[in-house]
């Protein structure tokens, strides 16, 4: 069984394991599948840096169709709180205009970022946006736009693991930790 671990000056417990992980990516990746196979045009995957990056990869490798992979960096969170300021680290590293675009997200918490992407893609003229996150807060989400693929649902707690990080650390452990209070 996976030990706790330590990042900086918090301990975390084990919480998903990696297999329970690959089962919801399985899962997220047929429902994508199942309304992407036969397009006619190029879908995007819009990889949300840095926390989306294992999940993206994971669900890439289970989508069949052609699709672009493009990439954005955002912060909002500082320590173990979102800041509720959605900061464009990096723009988007392609086009969107008149494409239909994928967002790929780790996890969906107050929704804020995902308010904020869905607002620049369709300001950039994308012609679709739809939302897959591997892990969702149902009990802190407040906002009315829809979830399109949601890997899992959570408690309201803090967690690292699978590119998920604590002031950057955790991200590269496979299983999902979460806080020792
Ligand atoms: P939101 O804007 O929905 O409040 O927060 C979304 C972003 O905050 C996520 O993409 C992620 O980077 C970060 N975040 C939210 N909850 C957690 C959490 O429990 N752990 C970590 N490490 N980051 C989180």
């Amino acid at each position: 069984m996976m030990e706790k671990i330590v990042l900086h000056d918090k301990t975390f417990k084990p919480f998903i394991p990696y297999a329970k992980l690959e089962a919801a990516i399985d899962s997220v990746a047929r429902r994508i599948n199942a309304d992407y196979e036969g397009s006619k045009d190029i879908p995007i995957l819009l990889c949300i840096l840095n926390g989306s990056v294992m999940f993206t990869a994971e669900l890439m490798k289970r989508l069949n169709f052609d699709l672009q992979l493009v990439s954005m960096k955002l912060s909002s969170y500082s320590g173990t709180q979102s800041s509720g300021v959605i900061k464009q680290v990096m723009g988007l590293t392609s086009p969107v205009n008149g494409r239909r675009v994928i967002i790929v997200e780790d996890i969906v918490d107050t929704g804020n970022t995902i308010v904020e992407l869905k607002r620049i893609l369709e300001e950039q003229g994308a012609s679709d946006v739809k939302i897959c996150t591997m892990l969702l807060k149902p009990e802190v989400y407040d906002k009315p736009v829809k979830l399109d693929y949601v890997g899992m649902e959570i408690p309201n707690a803090f967690i690292v693991g699978f590119g998920l990080d604590y002031d950057e650390l955790g991200r590269n452990y496979k299983d999902i930790y979460v806080i020792d209070q």
